[in-house]
């Protein structure tokens, strides 16, 4: 008797384990892993999918049933992805279908269509991914149609009306109700042409490597047959995209492919372009503005060998390359490589084990590397490759000052504009310059801070700024739930001027154009961002249309590449330095780097003033003056007093509830039981704390924060947690979700 194990179609919790089912005689010489299968499941035998992932020799089981059918002649995986499925479920606390639909895309197999370059209508979810798994609970006996589009949307930023049709069998009525219920929003968005528009793409010829670019392409060229990650730190301009195409180049003449990372925002036309430019059709393009139809035939031209580079944001990383050379991971410190849904996989960690299960070498690069990876640079896992010079002769660095706003409240300036960049805006509104100001915004959660002398208010414990509640005037620490009154007075300097700090975009449009009437303004943050007005869109209106100042959150900080800005303003470097994250200062200094690194690209110098209260801060200071490695020492010291990672793991886990009650008794309960366990372990418990954002769409939500070095003991036990609370009572009215090492903690 053959016996096939399968992972079921099925989302819920409670049935995530591999099931198994009698291979027919029929198919017994056929069946390979990876293949789509139909089984009978349940107490009716419902008809589900199932997918093949091994032969055992025998089964626990007694009364097997019989697969029904076969579904797809083509395996959609194969044993390498599959053992990144095996990983993703446990690293991730991830169940075995998320895994399995994370590696492998929904909707492949469709046919081809064409609709590039065209306005296309989809959907998208309207609401976070954990409340759209409570949602998927409640509607999918009701409604099975709209959960399917639930599930679907879950799995890609975007999906056109017509795909969801194609791919469910279903009628737009149902798209329609679920945007009437709030749970998905209908907006159109432009289709990237793709492939690439090649009549307007310049062959290109490698340049002539500078010194430091023909040491790393050595360097990286001797390994490529081993298993070996670099770290290639390199300033802004410093030529690192030409050492990616060199070795790249290597790596196809040698039959092999290629598999290039980048950010979402990176993924711009003229990175494309460069690409194209070097190695022609051989390129393919992975990105969430591709109509699942585009998608699925670079697919079926990466599988087939006919694609050999392939760029691609995040998911890009499982790619179904034949014969794996190399991997490339562009701006690797950018938090987007994190995804934000179930399994949470950061793509450094996967680009990492594929790259060892093929032997062959992860080159990551960035101006500004993550602490994470610096520091294995540090001890040796990676070896680190520089460029401290620009590939080509540019403008000078631009003059940077930091403005001590003390001061200015001293002198009684209580404008959201510092004397000194008032003066600034005036002069290049006047000389015909554009501005950029950059305000750090991130959410709703605000700190406490003296605008006399800067002092802000942190846990004793977890040196994390404190989350000011409104309501119940007093002040938390959102990692231990450390809780203490509001303060009236500075403890420093006894001023009354201590108090939340928030302001938004809106309100620098409005003092903005109190101060200069005469200025043409343009805003970008979460508001004027969407699908169809995307920030490439922003970014182009501003320099075609030469408005004169652009207000934005940090997404302006990327792509500032503009001949005419020679002022960046940063109007609060207080926001970002005092998150309630302990990657405040990374982000800071990688914030501030990006935006002083970027004004004056063209023939004008560029200035940049950055305002704060903490003028003496030294993140700050380092990051004017560009010292990446100065701030790194300064910076791991701290961690490693306060053990944060790398230093160790974070494991956070995050209850919430319709019942405040409920979430928090059933995150002391886990609490308690973990300390219970973990005697051994060399584990800190955290919590339970209220949640940055601790109430969202009325439901409470509750985090414990375990600092670890993740072991399997610790990953078993959390599992088991999960597994046994969703097989409880509980589960129907707290949902309970694990995250390993989240870059945000909200
Ligand atoms: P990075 O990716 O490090 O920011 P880029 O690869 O974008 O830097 O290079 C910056 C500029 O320098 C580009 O215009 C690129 O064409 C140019 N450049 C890179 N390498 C060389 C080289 N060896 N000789 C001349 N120009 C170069
Ligand atoms: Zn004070
Ligand atoms: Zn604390």
């Amino acid at each position: 008797m053959k016996i096939a194990r399968v992972i079921v179609n099925k989302t819920a919790r409670a049935v995530d384990r591999l099931f198994d089912y009698i291979v027919p005689e029929a198919l017994r010489d056929v069946l390979q892993i990876g293949m789509v299968v139909n089984v009978p499941f349940g107490k009716g035998n419902t008809l589900i999918e199932g997918y093949v992932v091994d032969f055992p020799e025998s089964s626990n089981v007694e009364n097997l049933k019989e697969i029904a059918s076969l579904l797809s002649n083509e395996p959609l995986f194969d044993q390498s992805l599959l053992d990144l499925i095996y990983f993703m479920k446990k690293r991730y606390f991830s169940t075995y279908l998320l895994a399995l639909k994370t590696v492998v895309p929904y909707g492949l197999g469709l046919s081809t269509r064409q609709d590039a370059g065209k306005l296309l209508k989809g959907s998208q979810l309207a609401i976070s991914q954990d409340d759209a798994f409570d949602v998927l609970e409640n509607i999918r006996d009701k409604a099975p149609m709209q959960a399917r589009i639930i599930e679907l949307l879950m799995q890609n930023d975007f999906v056109a009306n017509c795909d969801i049709q194609m791919i469910l069998g279903c009628g737009i009525s149902a798209i329609k109700s679920l945007e009437k219920k709030g749970v998905i929003e209908l907006t159109e968005i432009e289709v990237f042409r793709n492939p690439v528009d090649y009549s307007k793409i310049e062959p290109t010829k490698a340049l002539v490597p500078t010194k430091e670019q023909a040491i790393a392409i050595n360097r990286i060229a001797k390994s490529l047959s081993d298993f070996h990650v670099f770290l290639l730190h390199g300033v802004t301009g410093s030529g690192k995209t030409e050492v990616f195409l060199q070795c790249i180049d290597m790596v196809l003449s040698k039959g092999q492919s290629a598999i290039v990372l980048v950010p979402e925002i990176s993924l711009t036309p003229q990175m494309i372009s460069r690409f194209a430019g070097r190695f022609g059709k051989k390129i393919a393009v992975l990105h969430s503005r591709l109509s699942l139809g585009e998608r699925n035939d670079e697919y079926k031209r990466i599988k087939s060998g006919e694609a050999k580079v392939v760029i691609g944001v995040r998911s890009a990383v499982f790619a179904p390359v034949q014969n794996l050379g190399l991997i490339v991971m562009d701006e690797e410190h950018e938090t987007s490589y994190k995804s934000q849904t179930v399994p949470a996989y950061h793509t450094r960690e996967i680009a990492a084990v594929r790259a060892k299960q093929s032997g062959v070498p992860l080159v990551l690069a960035s101006a500004t590397p993550s602490v994470e990876s610096y520091y294995k640079a540090q001890k040796g896992k990676y070896e680190l490759l520089t460029l401290n010079t620009r590939a080509k002769e540019s403008a000078s660095m631009p003059n940077v000052q930091i403005v001590d706003m003390r001061r200015e409240l001293a002198d009684g300036n209580r404008s959201l504009f510092s004397q000194q960049l008032a003066n600034e805006i005036r002069a290049n509104l006047d000389a015909g310059r554009q501005t950029i100001l950059f305000l750090n915004r991130r959410g709703f959660s605000t700190f406490i801070s003296c605008r006399s002398c800067g002092y802000v208010v942190k846990c004793p414990r977890c040196n994390i700024a404190l989350t000011y509640h409104k309501n119940k005037n007093h002040l938390t620490c959102h990692y231990c739930g450390y809780t203490q009154r509001n303060l009236n007075a500075c403890p420093e300097c006894s001023s009354n001027y201590i108090k939340h700090f928030g302001t938004g975009t809106q309100k620098v449009e409005e003092e903005l154009l109190a101060l200069f009437p005469e200025a043409s303004i343009l805003r970008m943050d979460l508001d004027t961002v969407s699908a169809k007005n995307s920030h490439q869109k922003i970014l182009e209106q501003f320099e075609k249309e030469k408005i004169d100042i652009l207000i934005g959150t940090q997404m302006v900080t990327k792509g500032l590449d503009f001949e005419n800005v020679t002022l960046v303003g940063v109007l609060a470097a207080d926001m970002s330095l005092n998150q309630d994250d302990y990657r405040a200062n990374e982000k800071t200094f990688d914030i501030i780097t990006q935006v002083s690194g970027r004004a004056g690209r063209g023939a004008h110098a560029g200035r940049a003033v950055i305002q704060t209260y903490m003028p003496e801060n030294s993140v700050l200071n380092l990051a004017c003056m560009q010292d990446y490695s100065a701030f790194y020492k300064e910076e791991i010291s701290l961690r490693q007093a306060l053990l944060y990672p790398p230093l160790c793991d974070l494991l956070s886990i995050v209850f919430t509830s319709f019942n405040e009650n409920a979430a928090t008794s059933c995150a002391k309960q886990f609490a308690t039981f973990l300390q219970k366990e973990f005697k051994k372990e060399q584990a800190d418990i955290l919590g339970p704390s209220p949640c940055s954002f601790y109430k969202i769409n009325n439901k409470y939500r509750k985090r414990i924060l375990i600092k670890c070095k993740l072991n399997d003991t610790i990953i078993r036990t959390v599992s088991d947690y999960l597994a046994r609370h969703y097989k409880s009572k509980e589960s129907k009215f707290v949902t309970v979700s694990a995250e390993t090492n989240p870059v945000h903690i909200l």
